[in-house]
């Protein structure tokens, strides 16, 4: 074991820098407060992601997680999150969210927690310093609901957070022991997720609460369009994600999903949300993948050109305009979108037709 590991929790904070004096931040966050050099192709990034930082990444084992205790290194040798995710002083960025705040405006500041049993004081401590620098800006906490409580709930609302995110990743109860529960040799357990959940939603209001649901773990759209029509009905938020093997993970070695299964779960969900589509306009094969969306051409064709279902789900800012757009959340930059975080239009949207296919096997009813 790395001699960092046997350290005390108290000789951790003195000697390495964690939480909550110090946070990891998206790279696209970091560039945005002018902490790293560089540029995102095609937009701003709204949403100022940070990132609990434990020498040991997460004591949960998520198998498709760069964090997970059992993938081999420390958090730290990680590419994934030395990368993507740098390491900076709480109070540094607490600063720079506030002389950015005063220039313009920060659609909002997320702060991420992993397992750690100092996860909870820790998220405190950070929201304080960021809440204190920067009132004005709206807070979304992306909390961990197997050390979450009702107490808790309540007093994260009371520091600041108006957003309560759950990273739900896996949408069947199968899927989620599966890879997030026992048989990753994992804590999380899917009734008390939905639990917090749950709880949150009555604390936190309707649409105030989201999950996080990643497209490609090994469900089918079928039970994606389960999973939108239940969160729909709960006045719950939800956002995809696209499952991206990360080296060194139990499924590192899985595929990715083709993109045109993507680009048809991420119409089902706006058609369903925002177009109130009922469940039988949706037919699926054998192995419960959509084939054909039986509903008006031209309503499915608006649909498309409005761009909107094809762009990032993210927490909104204070007008209520998507803010978390998360570039590069999903895809690696070179690599061709699969949620764009600025609304997609004209040569975009005619490449997104092709990856979809709607002239073939998928068609209008
Ligand atoms: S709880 Fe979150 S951070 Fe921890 S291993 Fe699972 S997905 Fe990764
Ligand atoms: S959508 Fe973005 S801001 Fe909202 S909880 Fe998720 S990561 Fe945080």
């Amino acid at each position: 074991m790395n001699e960092q590991l046997k350290l005390s929790s108290q000789e951790q904070a003195e000697l390495l820098n964690i939480s909550p004096d110090y946070v990891r931040i998206s790279m696209a966050a970091a560039i945005e407060l002018g902490l790293k050099p560089g540029r995102i192709h095609g937009c701003g990034c709204g949403c100022i992601n940070l990132l609990q930082n434990y020498p040991e990444g997460c004591f949960a084992n998520c198998s498709y997680c760069g964090l997970a205790r059992e993938r081999p290194g420390l958090a730290e040798e990680n590419s994934f999150i030395r990368v993507d995710w740098p390491l900076f002083s709480t109070d540094l960025i607490a600063e720079k969210i506030a002389e950015k705040e005063a220039e313009s405006s920060v659609g909002r500041v997320c702060i991420s927690q992993v397992q750690d049993h100092r996860a909870n004081d820790d998220l405190i401590g950070i929201t304080r310093k960021v809440h204190t620098a920067a009132p004005e800006v709206p807070l979304s906490g992306l909390v961990n609901a197997t050390t979450m409580t009702v107490p808790f709930l309540e007093q994260l609302k009371e520091e600041g957070i108006d957003i309560i995110g759950y990273g739900l990743d896996a949408v069947t109860e199968e899927l989620f022991i599966k890879t997030r529960g026992k048989e990753a040799s994992g804590p999380h357990d899917w009734d008390y997720h939905w639990e917090m959940v749950r709880a949150a939603r009555k604390i936190y209001g309707p649409l105030n609460v989201n999950c996080h649901l990643i497209v490609g773990l090994g469900e089918t759209d079928q039970d994606m369009v389960n999973m939108f029509y239940k969160l729909k009905a709960e006045e719950i938020a939800g956002y995809l994600f696209s499952f991206n093997p990360e080296p060194g993970t139990t499924l590192q070695d899985q595929t990715r999903q083709p993109i045109q299964r993507h680009r048809r779960v991420q119409l089902a969900k706006y058609l369903i949300e925002e177009k109130d589509a009922e469940r039988d306009v949706f037919q699926f094969d054998e192995n419960g993948f959509i084939t054909s969306i039986e509903s008006e051409e031209e309503l499915i064709q608006d649909t498309i050109d409005e761009g909107f279902p094809f762009m990032t789900n993210g927490c909104p800012d204070r007008e209520g305009v998507m803010a978390c757009n998360r570039p590069y959340g999903s895809y690696r930059p070179g690599e061709e979108f699969r949620d764009y975080p600025f609304k997609p239009t004209g040569d975009e949207l005619n490449l997104i037709r092709e990856q979809m296919q709607l002239n073939g096997e998928l068609r209008a009813g």
